[in-house]
Order: structure tokens, then sequence, then C-alpha cells
């Protein structure tokens, strides 16, 4: 059995008690032994108080082992073994991505996944958060008038704007979200483990950095905005239905002038 960073700092913090406790309970025999060869009254008052206080320590790290190891432990071990399984998930679905050819589940333009990939990854997410009850977060991000940014400059220019955004995206999430192009000028973020209130900031740092993009072109330098849609998932539905719940609020932000996030 190997055991987690986490585990073992744990361990250290018991034997700390456990040592502290054998001394402590070696203190409080030798003080009894003393008390015994003590004439004087009010010394002997004095340490059989000393004495109590010993024993209180002593029950009081006592509870604490009790309380470290039968509920500090087992909160300790089940995250280190969610943790485990979120990484071997993110693993199997990166060498699925390996083994199945590349080329079927990457967008071409942008390096980013593609739709047949953010279906299957979204899928297998809902399933495992199913079972470990905890939240996915999903983004959808539609780049704000983006045919006039093709009309005005050329589709190359609009091609380039797509390559950046898709690497900004990769480049601002972590190593298990899922960054896909849905298609056309649509992108989205899987983000497991992410509540609203993280969500959200995460989603105005996203549309930030979007709007911080500089694409250069002849001597200009072009920007784009992005409009946002949020959904945590709500534990039932499948990933078409929550999909369409994160596109709806896409569509409220586009609705409300764009270049914003709705959740
Ligand atoms: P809105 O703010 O409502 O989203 O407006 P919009 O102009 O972004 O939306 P619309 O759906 O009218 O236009 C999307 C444009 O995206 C039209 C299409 O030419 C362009 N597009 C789709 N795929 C690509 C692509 O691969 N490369 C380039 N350069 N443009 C693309
Ligand atoms: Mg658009
Ligand atoms: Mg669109």
């Amino acid at each position: 059995m190997r055991f987690h960073k986490a585990e073992w700092a744990f361990f250290v913090f018991i034997f700390v008690i456990l040592a502290a406790s054998l001394v402590m309970l070696h203190a409080y025999g030798q003080l009894q032994s003393f008390a015994l060869e003590v004439r004087n009254p009010d010394r002997l008052a004095k340490v059989t108080y000393l004495n109590q206080l010993l024993f209180i320590i002593s029950l009081l790290l006592a509870a604490a082992l009790c309380f470290g190891t039968f509920f500090i432990y087992p909160l300790i071990r089940r995250q280190v073994q969610e943790e485990g399984k979120l990484r071997a998930m993110t693993a199997s679905l990166s060498a699925r991505s390996e083994t199945m050819e590349m080329a079927a589940l990457t967008d071409s333009l942008t390096g980013t996944h593609n739709r047949r990939y953010f279906d299957t990854a979204l899928s297998a997410y809902i399933e495992e958060f199913r079972r470990i009850g905890k939240p996915i977060g999903l983004m959808i991000l539609d780049l704000d008038h983006f045919k006039q940014v093709n009309d005005t400059h050329g589709h190359d220019v609009g091609d380039e704007v797509l390559k950046a955004v898709g690497k900004c995206l990769k480049d601002m999430t972590r190593y298990h979200d899922v960054v896909a192009r849905l298609g056309g000028e649509e992108f989205a973020v899987v983000t497991p483990n992410m509540d609203v209130d993280k969500l959200e900031r995460f989603g105005q740092r996203i549309r930030k950095a979007v709007a911080d993009l500089t694409i250069p072109t002849g001597n200009i330098h072009l920007r784009v905005t992005t409009s946002v849609g949020l959904a945590i998932w709500d534990g039932k539905e499948s990933g078409d239905e929550f999909y369409r719940r994160a596109d709806r609020q896409l569509y409220e932000a586009k609705r409300q002038g764009r270049n914003r996030v709705c959740a």
C-alpha cells in the first residue's frame, strides 16, 4: 500500500502526539511516586494538583489521538482516493485519445480537442462524478461578432484569432480540464471539481484574457471579445441536457450585450 504525502504528514503528526503522550505518562508516574515521599501537606497538595493537570493533559492528548485516527484520517484517505481516481480517469482519457486516432479527436486548426472528444469526456466525467457526488462546471464560449472579423480582415486572420483563443484557453486551464472547439467560433471548457463561485470567477478570468489578446494583422493589433455561458451539473441531467443549459446562458450573455459571463 502506497501512501500520499498528506498521509505521511498525518502519520508524523500522530507519532508526535503519541510520543508526547508517552512522555506525559512517564512524568505522571514519576510525580506519583514522588508524592509518596512528600511529608509537607502544602507541598503534597501542589504535587497532587500537578498530577491532576498531567492527567488532564494525557486525556486531551488521547482525545486528539482518537479524533485524528477515527475522524481526520478517514477524511484524508477519502480525499486521496478521489484524487487518485480523478488522475487515473484523466490518464485513461488521455490514453484513449492517444490510442484512438489523434486526428479524430483533435481540432486541426486550434489544436484543442474537438466536439467528438468533448462529448465523450463530458459523459465520462458525468458518469464518474455521479458516483463521487462532486460538482462539474461547464463553460461555453462564443466569440462576439466574429463574422465581422472575417468580413473585415479575411478568413485567414479569422483563423489566427481562433488559434490564439484556443491557445489562451489551453494556457489558462488545469491538467484535468477539457478544452474543445465545438465548431465555428464556439469553444467549451469542462471543469471538474469546480463549484459555482469558482466557475464564475474562472469564467470572468477567461473572458478578460480573451479580451486582452492582441492578434497582429498588417499594421494593427486586432482584439476580440467573447460571451460566456456557465452551468454546474445538477447531478441528474445527461451530457446533452447539461450542454444545452450552459448554451442557454451563453445566449443570455449575447442578449445582454456580449462580452459578459452568464450563469
Ligand atoms: P455573435 O456575436 O452573435 O456570435 O456573432 P457572430 O458574427 O460571431 O456569429 P455568426 O454565427 O453570425 O458568425 C460566425 C462566423 O464564424 C461565421 C463564419 O464565417 C465564421 N467561422 C466559422 N468557422 C470558421 C473558421 O474555421 N475560420 C474562420 N476564419 N471563420 C469561421
Ligand atoms: Mg459568435
Ligand atoms: Mg457561433
